[in-house]
């Protein structure tokens, strides 16, 4: 099948095999094809999830983790970092300041710090609902089903916990402190809860190559998950892949594109880390079926300390004034702002 006929059949509902996703992966820059897998990428995106970009708060409230994440600054190996907790006042307080400049999603982020037990999330939750008309995203790793259940209950209407790879034995590899069915366990049983689920994958980890991005896009597929954070992979000098080759935001591209074809009405993020490596690839990644926007609302002093990777640090402005940047922004990009919780497309 032509290149052209194959990216027409995925954005009209086809599934494609993994030799055909790496087909689309592999287009370089020269290919004439390429143009024409962004432009439908768009312009699935502007059939299934309108011209809006939704616009998220994260509160990345604590940076202490009993991971060994082999690519993540976080990770309880490294002990040059300055490890901080946010109160739960604190964690509160940022959330208000949020609504209060216009957010409606707040997304509650860390590493794993069990320090937050199950009493002091669901108070946190509470409190959090209690402010407004707001939906609530958990990003905290893996929990005990239990706990899941009274998260959601609590007020939880969200969970983002990416499966990072689909390659098994990478998973394995890189995760010395868990395995890939404990991770896949829990996005099941959090689908099953009733949360929208979000998970996604580094592009460019060391040991990946397209065969196993095409695994990650099927794996995606066959969740239907709600959201996915699809981002480049960047070394972090504390830690053990830090002499790895950094992630290509032009294949991150490629591949943000085609989840877009094949996920249809799925949240997927111009991440942070395509941001990080250059600011005008995040303003790209509109154009190539992104439709989401997380903005870091924690305060600058602890900003700097949830150095999952190397970013260089923004001016220091209020929660209002970056959030007014970043509407600037979006429409500089030539799209529209949404003003609504941004739930899931699926659950109309
Ligand atoms: N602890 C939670 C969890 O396990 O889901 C969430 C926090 S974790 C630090 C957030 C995400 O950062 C991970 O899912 C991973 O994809 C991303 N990340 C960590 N290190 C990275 C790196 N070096 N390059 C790109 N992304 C990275």
């Amino acid at each position: 099948m032509q290149t052209k006929e194959l990216i027409n059949k995925i954005s009209l509902g086809y599934q494609p095999n993994k030799n055909e996703i790496i087909k689309i992966l592999r287009l370089d820059k020269e290919d004439e094809n390429l143009s024409y897998l962004f432009y439908k990428a768009e312009q699935v995106t502007l059939k299934y999830c309108k011209d809006e970009i939704q616009i998220r708060a994260i509160i990345e409230f604590s940076n202490y983790c009993r991971c060994k994440c082999a690519y993540c600054g976080l990770n309880c190996n490294n002990k040059l970092i300055k490890r901080y907790r946010m109160t739960i006042d604190e964690i509160v307080n940022t959330a208000f300041e949020a609504y209060e400049a216009g957010y409606k999603t707040i997304v509650l982020q860390s590493g794993e710090d069990l320090w937050y037990s199950k009493e002091k999330i669901c108070e946190i939750l509470k409190r959090i609902k209690g402010i407004g008309d707001l939906a609530i995203t958990l990003s905290i790793g893996e929990r005990e089903i239990e706990e899941y259940k009274e998260f959601k209950k609590t007020g939880a209407d969200r969970f983002l916990i990416k499966h990072e790879t689909a390659d098994e034995l990478l998973y394995n590899k890189l995760h010395p402190h868990s395995n890939f069915k404990s991770r896949f366990q829990c996005l099941k049983e959090l689908k099953k809860l009733g949360y929208q689920i979000g998970s996604g994958f580094m592009v460019g980890l060391p040991w990946q190559g397209y065969d196993t991005l095409a695994k990650d896009l099927i794996f995606l597929k066959s969740l239907e998950v709600d959201m996915a954070g699809i981002g480049p992979f960047i070394p972090h000098p504390e830690t053990e892949l830090k002499n790895q080759v950094k992630g290509s935001t032009f294949l991150t591209l490629k591949v943000v594109a085609l989840a877009r074809l094949m996920l249809k009405y799925t949240h997927l993020p111009a991440t942070t880390s395509l941001g990080v490596l250059n600011e005008l690839d995040k303003i790209a990644a509109f154009s190539s079926g992104a439709n989401v926007i997380m903005q870091k609302v924690e305060p600058h002093k602890y900003r700097r300390l949830y150095e999952i990777y190397p970013s260089k640090l923004k001016v220091h402005k209020s929660i209002l004034e970056e959030r007014k940047d970043i509407e600037k922004y979006i429409l500089k990009a030539g799209k529209k702002i949404s003003f609504t919780k941004g739930d899931s497309f699926k659950i109309k």
